[in-house]
C-alpha cells in the first residue's frame, strides 16, 4: 500500500493553498499527494476579496481597485475602503500559477481520481482513491460535504449566476466596481449583483442570493437581463463567459480534526464566514497559521482563542436568523452597516479582526428589535 507523509484529498482553493504554504516551509521535503477528481484546467469561479497587504497571489491577480461602489436603500455611491484594495483572482490562474510552482517539487504527486473512502486509523488516514487503498501520517480532507440539513442550525445558501458581457458602447468605469447593488426586486430574501469592470466595454455582473433554495437558471437569467436593461448603458451586449455557484452560509459544526490523523480544510473545515460566504481570504490565514503550526509542533492545529470565536460565531449566527427568518429586509441591514461605519471597519469586522468595543459598535447600527429577537432565538436553538 503506498503511504504518504500528507495526502491532500481536494486539490481545489484550500488544497492547492495548503501545498503552497507547506512548500514554502521547513516541511517542504514531506511526500504529498494531491488528489483531486477534476484537473482544475478550468476557470470555474472567481474570487473576490479585500486586503490591506501586497498577499501571496497577486501576481496573478486579474484586477484590484482602491474603491468600491455600494448601493442600498439609503446610501450609493462611492465607499472609503480606506487603504484596503479589492482584489479580483480568477480561478484558473490560481490554480495555473500554484500548479507551476509545485511541479518545482518532486516530492509533490498529483493524481486523477476520486476519494472513496477515507478513515482514521492507528496507522495513519486511510484512503481508497478509485480502487486503490493509501495510507498517510495526515491527510488533509478538502472534501467532505457539509450536513445543511440539520435544524438545530441556520442553513441558508448563498447561489448566484454571473456573465462577462462586453458592451458595444463604453459604459463601465474601470475604476469603480460595484460592490453590492441591491436596486433589484428583493423578493422577501437577500438579492443584490456585483459588477467587476476589465476594461470600459466588459464586466463580469453576478446576480447574487442568499436564501434556502435555489432557482431555476432562467429566473437568474432573467434577473441579470432586467439589471443591466436598468442600469447599464450598454448599446446591446454579448455574453463570453458563465458562472455558477453555491456557498454554504451555515453555522452547522464542523469539526476540523475528524480524527487523529484526519484535518478537514477549506469549505469543509467551516473556514467559509457562515454570515457572508467569504472564504478565500479565511483559508489563506487559516491555512498559513496552520503549516506554522505544524512545522513548529508537529501538530496539525490552529490557535483559536475561544471566548472571542465563541462571541464572533454567535454574531454569524445571529445574523443568518435575522436572514432566514426575515426579521428585517436584508438590503436595509447592509445598508445600515456601510452608511453608520466606516467600510473599512465592516471589512475587519468581517474578517473577525474587530476588538469587542467595535462589535458592539457595530452592532449598534442594525435595527436592535429584530437582531435582539435573532440573538434570542439563536440562544434558544443553541439551549434546547
Ligand atoms: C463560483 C464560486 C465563486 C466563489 N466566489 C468567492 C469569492 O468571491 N470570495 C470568497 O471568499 N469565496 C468565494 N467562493 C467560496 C469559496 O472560496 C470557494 O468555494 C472555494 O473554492 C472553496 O475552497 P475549497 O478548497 O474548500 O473547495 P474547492 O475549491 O471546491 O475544492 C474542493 C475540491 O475537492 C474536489 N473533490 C470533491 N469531492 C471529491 C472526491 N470525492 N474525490 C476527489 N476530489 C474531490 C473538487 O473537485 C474540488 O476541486 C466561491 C465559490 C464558488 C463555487
Amino acid at each position: 500500500m503506498k503511504k504518504y507523509d500528507y495526502i491532500i484529498a481536494g486539490g481545489g482553493m484550500a488544497g492547492l493553498s495548503l501545498a503552497y504554504y507547506i512548500s514554502q516551509s521547513k516541511l517542504r521535503d514531506k511526500s504529498i499527494l494531491i488528489v483531486d477528481k477534476e484537473a482544475k484546467d478550468q476557470n470555474d469561479r472567481t474570487w473576490c476579496f479585500w486586503e490591506r497587504e501586497t498577499g501571496p497571489f497577486e501576481p496573478v491577480l486579474f484586477r484590484k481597485w482602491n474603491t468600491v461602489d455600494f448601493y442600498g436603500t439609503t446610501l450609493s455611491g462611492s465607499l472609503n475602503i480606506g487603504d484596503y484594495q479589492y482584489k479580483m483572482l480568477r480561478g484558473i490562474d490560481f490554480y495555473d500559477h500554484v500548479k507551476a510552482h509545485l511541479a518545482q517539487f518532486s516530492n509533490i504527486e498529483f493524481r486523477l481520481g476520486t476519494v472513496n473512502r477515507m478513515k482514521d486509523t492507528a496507522d495513519g488516514g486511510f484512503l481508497i482513491v478509485d480502487d486503490e487503498p493509501m495510507i498517510a501520517d495526515l491527510i488533509f480532507d478538502s472534501t467532505h460535504p457539509l450536513n445543511l440539513r440539520d435544524p438545530a442550525n441556520h442553513n441558508l445558501l448563498q447561489h448566484f449566476k454571473g456573465w462577462v458581457i462586453t458592451a458595444q458602447k463604453p459604459c463601465f468605469d474601470v475604476a469603480r466596481p460595484r460592490m453590492m447593488d441591491f436596486r433589484v426586486a428583493q423578493e422577501g430574501d437577500c438579492r443584490f449583483l456585483y459588477v467587476l469592470p476589465f476594461d470600459e466595454k466588459t464586466a463580469m455582473v453576478e446576480y447574487t442570493i442568499f436564501n434556502d433554495h435555489l432557482l431555476t437558471p432562467e429566473q437568474y437569467e432573467q434577473s441579470l437581463r432586467t439589471y443591466i436593461d436598468t442600469y447599464i448603458d450598454t448599446g446591446g451586449y454579448q455574453i463570453s463567459e458563465t458562472e455558477f455557484g453555491v456557498i454554504p452560509m451555515s453555522d452547522v459544526p464542523t469539526p476540523e480534526h475528524p480524527g487523529d490523523h484526519i484535518v478537514r480544510i477549506g469549505t469543509a473545515g467551516g473556514y467559509t464566514k457562515p454570515s457572508t460566504g467569504y472564504t478565500f481570504q479565511r483559508t489563506q490565514q487559516n491555512l498559513r497559521e496552520l503549516v506554522n503550526m505544524l512545522a513548529a509542533t508537529g501538530r496539525p492545529e490552529r490557535r483559536k482563542p475561544w471566548l472571542m470565536q465563541t462571541f464572533k460565531g454567535l454574531l454569524d449566527s445571529v445574523l443568518l436568523n435575522v436572514l432566514q427568518y426575515k426579521r428585517h429586509p436584508a438590503d436595509d441591514i447592509f445598508t445600515r452597516l456601510y452608511e453608520r461605519n466606516p467600510p473599512a471597519r465592516i471589512f475587519r469586522f468581517l474578517d473577525e479582526e474587530t476588538s469587542l468595543w467595535e462589535d458592539l459598535r457595530i452592532m449598534s447600527t442594525v435595527p436592535l428589535g429584530p437582531f435582539t429577537v435573532g440573538a434570542f432565538d439563536v440562544m434558544r436553538k443553541r439551549v434546547f
